[in-house]
């Protein structure tokens, strides 16, 4: 049997999400339980995948099974498509397997050229009538030329202005038939003036193509950022819909909306959403016009919006969650054009779920399981401080879009905010309306503003997904992009000045407001309380200096899973004692300086351990690549020479022979306890020191030291290694007359290592994966550089995601799984963790639950995150 390409809403339910993608699962959801859906059919993402394979080209069979769908929507919708009497004009609509708003494209009004205009206009004479035809086919042509042609909609839009301007009107509502019938005109000699040919004429053709733009969209450079963001394998492919279109621009008795059952800002239970009379619905997203709330749709429309109510709670009781809608009301009459899951910020989503779990929808498992923990990070998002925030007065208001406070420097386009943020600028973009082309400026800038859109516009939906603060449609605002300024409240600013923007509230400051830290409590609290009663994994923290270790035990971490000590030496007044103990040329040099540095890690250890109360705490041995740590000004030198009594050239000699071609395969990790054990002695004494310290302040703890042992490629190095840490911590021990236990570990990550795990861990009380530099050597692209080549690596689709960020399961994992395996094959009691950057990476979490890891070890705002998406582990497994 030749494969089914097409599916008719009425043959699809939401189970059917895979293969007809969530727009088309859920339009023939919503037509089995018989709500008012314009009846069209969806192609399926499979199709997407031949068209790939067949070399970017729709096949004759799915062709044949398109134009067989379009029959039978002629038949059930009593149109014809091509026909001069009574066109069928559809909308070809993207919709993969996880919705991605803005990021891939829809063309609307398909089927409409001059003939069929003439005719429908012919066939009845009402003058708004023809408006509304003029209207259509201008829009259809500039979202044909841009979506399917790729000629640029500015083209379009300066016609557009242009004739405003002349006609003396703000808004394209305003337009007369006749204008819109010279613009529609005008459109096509662009597309002819850009593209060197007519206009397509014949509907299937434009059909055609308009499924083949869709198709190709899946693989524009948007789609592909969003998706290696949210974790969406490329694999999956797009749907594409094609319905009978409704006109919400028909008259004044027809309007198109967006609307949302609860508030995706705050949760809170109430229809939230936006309405625009006499429009088409990419008018609302795009925020061509600001919308009415929907609230008014009540005076205009009162049956269609009584309707709507109902439809509201109907989809809420049927998928238990809230939902966001489009919608269209042609001659007061509503139609359902779409619904999904809404997408909602942190702070919605955690509120969503406690009352879903209240009203009954949703189990606590189901309620865990329903929140994205990406998403958590930006409820840890500064806020202003309320000291200050009381002094600022605000200079303007728009919709609080996307929460969170946020201030910078003023940039105008998505380039200039790379650029200054490179530079170590904070920036805020402000923007007349953004476009998804905007998406990598934007995810680089601290906060967004927008002039123009509602809630529901791109910047809107896009900055809530990325967690990134954002303040939209303010339109006090007097922009001039061109020239890098704008005006708010009789002032003007220009490039590079100070504002605060605060995306929970709308309002906008001049200068610069002082952040703080949130903090967290309420429905937080109670999603991660069942977060915590679900996972088994544990969680603990990167963290090296107290402040940090503070941080997060209030995030909720249980242990330090990675002190990397070289990083107590960064600040000013330590570095120098680090500098002489590198530099130095004899032991009792090297010993001179350690002394020094001795106190200040016993302090350190000690903050460490009396902030996490008795919770475990590791302690990697130092572990610096050396070239990062020695000096190059000048004045610096000189500093270190006269402070080790050597002549500023001797010390140059030093700096030289420690260059490295290669430091992050050098001179670093155990090889420096191998070749300077004085060190691993001095680190021993501090850890020990300071345990014994801690544990005679609080009796009630247990303070049991884990001392890490970084780089380890053979057995060996680490008995060596273990030999001198347990001589002088016995010694230590047993000088201070008490008892204190402690362990002994090393970290997995060179794949030497992870391959004769077994002879390892017979030295080794524990495992911690080290997965950035295991990453590294299992791939040998160096971590510090692979990113200069990686963009290619996704454009050739050779990699989906950055391999540090995302753990290679199918490589590095299973590296982890095998050293797991060995290791405890020969050490029952072996206990293994992961401290590499993977650690708060909620898929690699995931994997880390499944092959059985004890813990996971993330950097602090990654711990809330991390402990979602270990209990959504727990709780998938157990399902
Ligand atoms: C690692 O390699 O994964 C690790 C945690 O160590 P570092 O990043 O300090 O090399
Ligand atoms: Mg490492």
């Amino acid at each position: 049997m030749a494969n089914k390409w097409v599916y008719m809403f009425g043959e699809g339910d939401m189970t059917m999400r895979n293969l007809l993608g969530g727009k088309g699962a859920n339009l023939a959801e919503m037509t089995s339980i018989g709500l008012p859906v314009p009846q069209g059919f969806t192609i399926t993402t499979e199709a997407c995948t031949q068209y790939y394979e067949d070399g970017r080209k729709i096949n004759d069979e799915i062709m044949a099974q398109v134009m067989e769908g379009i029959r039978k929507m002629e038949e059930m919708n009593g149109k014809k498509f091509g026909n001069l009497r009574n066109p069928l004009l559809v909308s070809v609509r993207s919709g993969a397997r996880a919705s991605m708003p803005g990021m891939m494209d829809t063309i609307l009004n398909l089927g409409l050229n001059d003939e069929v205009v003439a005719a429908m206009i012919a066939g009845n004479p009402d003058s708004k009538f023809e408006r509304f035809v003029y209207d259509s086919y201008r829009r259809f042509i500039q979202m044909f030329s841009d979506v399917v042609m790729g000629v640029g909609k500015k083209y379009f839009e300066q016609l557009m202005d242009k004739m405003k301007e002349e006609k003396g009107v703000l808004y394209d509502i305003e337009l007369t038939a006749s204008d819109l019938k010279t613009l529609a005109e005008q459109f096509k000699a662009e597309y002819k003036n850009q593209l060197g040919e007519e206009f397509p004429a014949d509907p299937v053709t434009q059909l055609k193509s308009a499924i083949e733009a869709v198709f190709c969209s899946w693989d524009n450079p948007r789609a592909n950022v969003y998706r290696r963001d949210h974790d969406i394998p490329y694999s999956w492919g797009t749907a594409v819909n094609v319905m009978p279109m409704v006109f919400g621009n028909l008259n004044e008795k027809s309007g198109t909306g967006v609307a949302f059952t609860r508030d995706p800002a705050t949760g809170e239970k109430k229809l939230m959403g936006e309405f625009l009379k006499n429009a088409q619905g990419e008018d609302v997203v795009a925020g061509v016009r600001t919308p009415m709330p929907i609230i008014k749709m009540k005076q205009e429309f009162p049956e269609a919006y009584k309707e709507f109510l109902k439809v509201c709670e109907t989809l809420e009781n049927h998928y238990h969650d809230m939902q966001d809608m489009e919608f269209t009301v042609e001659n007061r009459k509503l139609y359902m054009l779409q619904c999904r899951n809404g997408k909602r910020t942190a702070q919605a989503a955690l509120q969503i779920a406690c009352d879903l779990v209240e009203e009954g929808h949703k189990t606590e498992e189901e309620a865990v399981a329903m929140i994205d923990p990406r998403n958590l990070d930006t409820l840890l998002h500064p806020q202003f401080d309320a000291a200050a925030l009381k002094a600022a007065i605000p200079i303007g208001k728009g919709l609080g879009a996307s929460p969170g406070a946020a201030c910078g420097k003023i940039v105008f386009t998505a380039e200039d905010a790379k650029e200054w943020s490179k530079r170590g600028e904070n920036v805020i973009l402000v923007r007349l309306e953004t476009s998804p082309e905007d998406i990598t400026g934007m995810k680089v800038s601290q906060g967004i503003l927008t002039v123009r859109g509602g809630m529901t516009s791109h910047a809107a939906v896009v900055a809530r997904g990325m967690g990134t603060c954002c303040v939209s449609g303010c339109g006090d605002i007097a922009i001039d992009e061109d020239n890098k300024r704008f005006t708010l409240a009789g002032k003007e600013f220009k490039e590079g000045d100070d504002i605060s923007i605060d995306g929970t509230t709308g309002n906008i400051y001049d200068g610069a407001i002082k952040t703080v830290d949130a903090t967290i409590a309420g429905t937080f609290g109670r999603v991660m309380a069942w977060a915590d009663k679900y996972r088994t994994l544990k969680v603990r923290t990167n963290a090296d200096t107290p402040q940090d270790a503070k941080k997060a035990c209030e995030l909720g971490a249980e242990g330090i899973g990675l002190c990397r000590t070289e990083h107590m030496f960064f600040e000013e007044d330590r570095i120098a004692a680090f500098r002489e103990m590198i530099c130095s040329d004899t032991v009792e040099e090297r010993e001179a300086a350690l002394e020094k540095i001795l106190p200040y890690q016993q302090r350190d250890f000690e903050a460490l351990y009396e902030a996490l109360e008795g919770n475990p705490v590791t302690i990697r041995f130092l572990d610096p690549p050396l070239h990062e740590f020695v000096p190059t000004e000048e004045a610096d030198i000189e500093k270190l020479a006269k402070a080790q009594g050597k002549s500023v050239e001797t010390i140059k000699t030093i700096i030289a022979s420690l260059h490295e071609f290669n430091p992050m395969m050098g001179h670093r990790g155990c090889r420096l306890a191998v070749t300077y054990p004085e060190i691993a002695k001095m680190q021993t004494r501090a850890v020990i020191r300071a345990a014994i310290n801690v544990q005679k302040k609080h009796p009630d703890w247990i303070v049991k030291p884990e001392i890490m042992i970084p780089l380890v490629c053979e057995v060996k190095e680490l008995k060596y290694v273990k030999k001198v840490v347990a001589k002088t911590a016995d010694a230590e021990i047993t000088a201070a007359g008490v008892k204190l236990g402690y362990e002994v570990g090393t970290m997995i990550e060179i794949p030497r290592a992870a391959l004769t795990a077994d002879e390892i861990a017979t030295e080794a009380d524990f495992f911690c994966f080290g997965t950035n530099d295991l990453t590294q050597m299992t791939f040998g692209f160096s971590r510090d550089d692979a990113g200069k080549f990686l963009n290619a690596y996704y454009d050739t689709k050779i990699f989906e995601n950055d391999p540090f960020a995302k753990l290679d399961q199918n490589g590095v994992g299973k590296l982890m799984e095998t050293a797991i395996k060995l290791g405890k094959s020969v050490n029952p009691k072996l206990h293994v963790g992961i401290c590499g950057e993977h650690g708060g990476d909620p898929s690699s979490v995931e994997f880390c639950h499944r092959i059985g890891l004890d813990y996971v070890s993330c950097s602090p705002f990654r711990v809330p995150v991390a402990k979602l998406a270990a209990a959504q582990a727990a709780i998938s497994e157990a399902r």
